[in-house]
């Protein structure tokens, strides 16, 4: 189909060969963020014929996208060290020669979606694309990320496309402080995050919610070590979820990372590919009544295996039918789960 055409597919799936081209294994061996991850992803979608899925190729951002976010000389740094033939950003961090090629598709994937989503060609998207973008600040890059992808796409939005406000979801296991910086004084963009704490980057405190204007406009839920889908899934049903469907964004963005699954090396949450699935059900059911778009960009999920089958049941829940199931009708809260949800009721 030609682009522009609303699509009769269950949703539109985002990749580019340049994103597997960045290897920070060159500069640390044994480096978690490797290009099998999307070769996993795209092996295991593929035996399922893409979930009937329409692929597009990613286009490379162009300039002024990623100024949308980041200043100008932290675009020129990161350009300038990858075409000198890269080096270490900090002790996570690395940029190689395909690097900047590789970041300018995964922000301009994100773009694209932003656009398409906006343009009503679809309901839904999704980015298989690397580096990944919410621990990059407007003014630095960490975490393994170069550039924010889904604060890049959410401006995007509000600058060009017509968006009044944008819900941001981030259910990667760390915390994503990048995006939470980006629009910090904003209340044009609702951000939640759920995230493992402590952990990497340390930020991300419950009472954390935002200043000036933006107070109230973020929505940090740090869990413990060790929590499941009972409480994850109960934070999304009973604070994100009601707080989005009041926030009514005109688009909805998920930072979709998969290292809160039980068997990601990084992090001890204990998630399951059907929690994922759950979690994008609910989702899908936020923003499907008032037919509002839903675009999910990859984040973390640094065990292969796990990640493509986290993804492929995430991309099946928002592109299905089936109902999301109510944590109302489950026996009462663990005690944990009650005080955290009580805890940020109280601020
Ligand atoms: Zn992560």
């Amino acid at each position: 189909m030609s682009a522009g055409e609303p699509t009769q597919k269950p949703g539109l799936y985002f990749s580019h060969p340049a994103c597997l081209e960045h290897d920070p294994r060159v500069h640390m061996p044994g480096h978690p963020d490797t290009p099998e991850r999307l070769l996993a992803i795209e092996s295991s979608l593929a035996t399922a014929d893409w979930l009937g899925w329409d692929r597009r190729l990613a286009p490379a951002a162009r300039e002024h996208e990623l100024e949308l976010v980041h200043g100008a000389r932290h675009v020129a740094g990161i350009r300038e060290l990858s075409l000198g033939g890269g080096g270490a950003i900090d002790p996570d961090t690395f940029v190689g020669e395909a690097s900047y090629r590789a970041a300018l598709h995964a922000v301009g994937g994100a773009c694209e979606l932003a656009r398409a989503l906006m343009a009503g060609e679809s309901r839904v998207g999704f980015c298989g694309l690397r580096p990944s973008g919410h621990h990059a600040e407007p003014d630095r890059a960490m975490g393994f990320c170069l550039f924010n992808n889904v604060a890049i796409a959410a401006e995007l939005a509000i600058r060009e496309l017509g968006a009044g406000r944008v819900f941001i979801l981030d259910w990667d296991v760390h915390h994503g402080n990048g995006t939470a910086e980006a629009f910090r004084r904003r209340s044009d963009v609702l951000f939640a995050s759920i995230h493992q704490s402590p952990l990497y980057p340390g930020t991300g405190a419950l009472a954390d919610m935002g200043s000036g204007p933006g107070e109230g406009y973020t929505i940090n839920l740090p869990v413990a070590a060790g929590s499941g889908e009972e409480l994850w899934l109960s934070l999304i049903e009973r604070v994100v979820i009601p707080a989005a469907r009041a926030f009514e964004p005109d688009l909805v963005l998920v930072s979709a990372g998969f290292d809160a699954h039980e068997r990601d090396p990084l992090a001890n949450c204990r998630l399951r590919s059907s929690s994922f699935a759950e979690m994008a059900r609910h989702v899908r059911d936020l923003v499907q009544p008032r037919d509002r778009p839903l675009g999910l960009v990859l984040e973390g999920g640094y065990e292969p295996a796990a990640l493509a089958e986290s993804v492929e049941r995430t991309l099946a829940a928002v592109g299905g039918k089936e109902p999301a199931r109510s944590t109302a009708a489950e026996p009462p809260l663990s005690s944990r789960a009650a005080a955290h949800i009580g805890r940020y009721w109280a601020l």
